[in-house]
């Protein structure tokens, strides 16, 4: 028996196809023509109890600038870039003029804006594309805010306005390969030298990181065995970032592999305000209401997508949106959109009124989540086939919701964070098992 090499196998395979073979796929215009795709971007249906009652005019301004600018500028081209897992470089400067990096920071040339008004901005940006919003907020509401809440002065001079205008770009690196929940345990450490600190370890899953031109990072003080914060360069010598490849969410966000091997970092970019672990509770404070609306503007994105598919996209006879079921399917995810979006407006307050406690903000974070999750997989299901092409937006959110139920503390940690505070009693830790001996 002769046994053919695999390149016999394929080049035999090649000549026995038909002239067709290879060629480009259809325009979905084409293939599918009774029903718009998502680069034209559906009209907002899903805000069905008009939350602009509760914004001020300036937070409605802001909300409608940054919908304009994702429906023109992103729509179009987010399923392309999702699929490639490339970064859409030549919108940046969009995003930049949108005045939005920097969200609450005053000040710097920072926008300043209301908790609410950067929330809803966030939402905004999710509701088109999921990707373009973890992109904004690791660079504005980890990085940005890291530098303005611990940073000293002459930090907050020289690296805040470029970045506002996202002329620069910023990353923020705390998850360890061995430290993901358990992030305080981390090991990465900060060794004191003349005239600076030398950093080695390794950082993962650092959103942004391939290409920013900073890069805050926190390590371990062998002196103090307390956590300190870093401002780290592209390029820097012994600095190397690797893409994570494989993703099957955010794919549009470039997550980085870090490799510190004995970094140099001057004095002068030590951020002298984080000397413990606890320091960025006051980042990760405002940071986890800003993911909490990313689910929001995610399910509203997916709501959209799916009101105006079912009206036009027939079966039997009838437009899709006749069908009891699919109508029942429909009214449970406005139901859960209008019950996230109080939420989170409810947060935003909390903080604004300075009342808001890490309970608060990890439950409103991990139950948001979790209504988003069933708001996506029921709009997965009223899409059909078509539920699972990017295409038409559903899977494509779909799939961006995994990695945000896990970032920013999974869901399970958001919700033991609750737990801790309503019961007075820590669960996050085995009990260390007694011997009966
Ligand atoms: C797309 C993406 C982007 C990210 N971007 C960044 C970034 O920019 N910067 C950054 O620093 N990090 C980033 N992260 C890391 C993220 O914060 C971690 O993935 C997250 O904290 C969870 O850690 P882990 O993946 O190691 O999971 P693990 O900690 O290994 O958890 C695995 C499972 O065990 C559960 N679990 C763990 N401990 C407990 C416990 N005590 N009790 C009950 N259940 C528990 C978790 O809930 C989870 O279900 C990103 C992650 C992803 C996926």
């Amino acid at each position: 028996m002769t046994v053919l090499s695999s390149k016999n196998r394929d080049d035999d395979v090649k000549n026995e196809m038909p002239s067709y073979f290879n060629l480009p796929s259809l325009d979905i215009s084409v293939a599918f023509p009774q029903a718009t795709p998502a680069s034209k971007f559906p009209r907002c249906a899903s805000d069905y109890y008009q939350f602009d009652d509760l914004l001020t005019l300036e937070e409605q301004s802001v909300r409608m600038k940054v919908k304009e600018c994702m429906e023109k500028e992103v729509a179009p081209i987010m399923a392309e870039y999702w699929e490639k897992a490339k970064f859409p470089f030549h919108v940046i400067p969009k995003l930049g003029a949108l005045c939005i990096a920097g969200g609450t920071i005053k000040g710097y040339g920072c926008p300043g804006l209301s908790i609410t008004a950067n929330a809803v901005a966030t939402a905004e940006v999710a509701r088109v594309d999921a990707s373009c919003s973890t992109f904004i907020l690791v660079h504005s509401s980890l990085a940005m805010l890291t530098i303005a809440l611990c940073g000293s002065e002459e930090q907050k001079q020289k690296y805040l306005p470029s970045l506002a205008q996202l002329r620069t770009v910023a990353c923020w690196a705390l998850t360890e390969p061995d430290y993901g929940s358990d992030a305080s345990g981390l090991k990465t450490t900060a060794t004191r030298v003349e005239g600076g600190w030398i950093l080695d370890g390794q950082k993962r899953w650092i959103g942004n990181s391939t290409f920013a031109d900073l890069l805050v990072i926190f390590a371990r003080n062998t002196t103090t065995n307390q956590i300190n914060g870093f401002i780290v360069k592209k390029g820097a010598p012994g600095l190397t970032v690797t893409k994570i490849e494989n993703k099957i969410g955010l794919r549009i966000v470039q997550n980085g592999d870090i490799l510190l091997k004995k970094v140099f970092v001057p004095d002068e970019d030590r951020i002298p305000g984080v000397n413990s672990f606890q320091d960025t509770s006051k980042v990760l404070a405002v940071s986890r209401v800003m993911v909490a609306w990313q689910p929001i503007g995610i399910s509203m994105g997916i709501y959209d997508m799916c009101h105006r598919y079912l009206k036009e996209r027939k079966q039997f006879g009838a437009p899709l949106a006749a069908f009891q079921i699919n109508q029942q399917k429909l009214v449970q995810m406005l139901g859960n959109i209008q019950a996230m979006i109080l939420v989170g407006w409810r947060l935003c307050k909390l903080y604004e009124n300075s009342k808001m406690t890490p309970g608060h903000a990890s439950l409103g974070k991990s139950w948001i989540t979790l209504r988003a999750r069933e708001t996506a997989a029921l709009g997965r299901e009223l899409l059909g086939g078509n539920g699972i092409l990017t295409d038409f937006l559903v899977a494509k959110a779909f799939c961006d919701l995994e990695p945000i139920y896990t970032y920013e503390g999974t869901y399970d940690i958001n919700t033991l964070v609750t737990g801790r505070e309503v019961t007075g009693l820590a669960s996050f830790k085995p009990v260390a098992r007694r011997s009966r001996m």
